[in-house]
């Protein structure tokens, strides 16, 4: 199989020369030992731009050889020492240095994840910031993370020394394509592991450059490798028995298989997730805010966000008041492509996803829910469903319960704490949740009581590199960002030592004689 490069000048509207340029010469699509190649799969990655449905870059995909190559590549970088046993200062500053390249190239990255994806230019740059901040925060971790002296009977000297794990594996969605790759692989560096990623075949282009970027910071051959391609490399990927960890993000159904993966090998894992987070606005919140937040929690990235708040839960003394306001603002936003100045919105990852949006939005009318507005496809290319809010939705729906992935944000209303407390826990999710209110004491009242691995309080969707974030239940386990990372890429190895003085007159004697 050779890549279709009869694509020598996308269509991009809107993108400048440099990213035109890029795209007319992609990466062939793997880093294995610091070399770019083709892969030698039988199949196509084709990377489409969502808002116009037209291809921007073809790779050929990874095989199970090519996989294997790049972790035995990993496998060689972890063994030899050439990462873990650098000085620790030395794996910062070139943690440093790939976070200053990415930021020289954030234009250019910036127009390729909005390309790839279909987000607005706006939020692809906040991605971009996002990643390069991650990254610069986990290099200072290279000569902060340490071990202890242990306590230990006085005949004994005990110390703890934190380990890298070897080779950790990195499997990653699309919708946040660089971010999310960052959360694994800044924190599985710093602490001298390597890695083999696989970014999702539908985005794989920001990711492919900041391979790039590794090779030209002078981080070594093997550390960081990439393969690319469908499901059937991230499982050969994740199924591979040379791999230490598997760091994975994507649905709920495909992480079920991860993990069976790990188990054959006894490969830790972590898994972030799928959601269904309840946002929930109590009459007494700043109901002006709470709107905007509201908004913003499941209109971003047109709702393909593991913690979008696609379930919005309203005292109901204020629904009425809520849902107009709520109503009129989304009525008022602009779909568009990435590029495009005034989209608020853009469309939808594929053709599938926008087709799945479709049905959800049939299946909460046949539940009973009543579509308010929005939820019509757009006379245009690209994969756009207009942002739809269906409210009266019975707790007991399907539509209150499946992830959709996409704009569509349900409504139910509550009389009491305790009533939309149960309901926001009545998901198999447990990813994230929102609460607003203006009573301190039923904040953190309600916040202790929520099942999510994060509440946000009066804010929402709020991410920082100090801040850990990963889910309970169906959304998963395993904290990735803050120091909890940290500990998900090492393991503390325990060395102890007799000192007890008849253990030194042993060693005299033995001298002696
Ligand atoms: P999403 O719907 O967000 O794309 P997926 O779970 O399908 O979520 O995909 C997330 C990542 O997992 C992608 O990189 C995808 O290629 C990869 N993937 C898909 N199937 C498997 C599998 N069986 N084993 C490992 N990785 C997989």
């Amino acid at each position: 199989m050779t890549r279709d490069t009869s694509v020598q000048a996308p269509s991009a509207p809107g993108a400048s020369a440099a990213t035109l340029d890029w795209l007319s010469s992609p990466p062939p699509g793997q880093l294995i030992a610091g070399a770019e190649r083709e892969g030698r799969a039988a199949e196509l990655v084709t990377v489409l731009d969502p808002g116009t449905g037209n291809q921007l870059a073809s790779v050929v995909a990874a095989s199970v050889d090519d996989v294997n190559d790049a972790v035995h590549a990993a496998r060689s970088a972890a063994d030899d020492g050439r990462w873990s046993e650098l000085d620790a200062d030395r794996r910062e500053a070139l943690l440093h240095a790939l976070a200053q390249l990415l930021e020289r190239d954030a234009d250019l990255v910036t127009e390729l994840e909005a390309l790839d994806t279909g987000k607005p230019r706006v939020q692809a740059a906040e991605d971009v910031q996002e990643a390069i901040s991650v990254l610069r925060y986990f290099a200072g971790w290279a000569n902060k993370h340490q071990g202890a002296v242990v306590p230990a009977p006085r005949q004994l000297h005990a110390y703890t020394t934190p380990e890298p794990l070897g080779v950790c594996a990195a499997i990653t969605p699309w919708n946040y394509p660089l971010p999310i790759l960052t959360y694994k692989l800044a924190p599985a560096l710093a602490t001298g592991n390597t890695v083999v990623a696989k970014p999702s075949e539908l985005a794989p282009l920001s990711v492919l450059h900041l391979a790039r970027l590794a090779v030209e910071a002078g981080i070594p051959d093997g550390v960081l490798n990439v393969v690319t391609g469908a499901g059937s490399t991230g499982a050969a990927l994740a199924g591979h028995p040379l791999i230490d960890k598997i760091a994975f993000t994507g649905s709920t159904a495909t992480g079920k298989r991860v993990m069976e993966s790990a188990t054959r090998n006894v490969t830790r894992v972590s898994l972030e997730l799928g959601g269904k987070s309840a946002h929930v606005v109590f009459a007494d919140a700043d109901l002006d805010a709470a709107v905007d937040a509201v908004m913003a929690g499941i209109w971003t990235n047109a709702g393909q966000v593991c913690i979008a708040g696609s379930r919005l839960l309203v005292e109901k003394s204020i629904e009425e008041e809520f849902l107009t306001e709520l109503t009129k603002r989304t009525g008022a936003l602009t779909l568009g492509h990435s590029l495009a100045d005034e989209a608020d919105l853009g469309p939808l990852i594929s053709a599938a996803q926008r087709d799945k949006v479709l049905h959800s939005v049939q299946t909460a009318s046949d539940e009973g829910g009543n579509v308010i507005v929005g939820g019509q496809t757009c006379d245009r290319d690209g994969f756009f469903v207009e942002p739809v809010i269906v409210a009266g939705v019975p707790a007991t729906a399907r539509i209150a319960h499946e992830e959709v992935f996409g704009p569509l944000l349900t409504v139910t209303s509550f009389g009491d704490e305790q009533e939309a407390v149960a309901i926001a826990n009545g998901t198999s999710y447990g990813l994230a949740a929102g609460l607003w209110t203006t009573d301190v004491g039923r904040a953190h009242h309600v916040s202790r009581r929520l099942r999510a691995g994060t509440v946000w309080v009066n804010t929402y969707g709020l991410f920082h590199p100090t801040l850990p974030f990963g889910g309970t239940g169906g959304s998963g386990f395993g904290r990735e960002l803050g120091s909890s990372a940290i500990d998900q890429y090492t393991e503390s190895k325990t060395t102890v030592m007799d000192i007890s003085a008849r253990s030194r007159s042993a060693k005299v004697e033995v001298s002696n004689d």
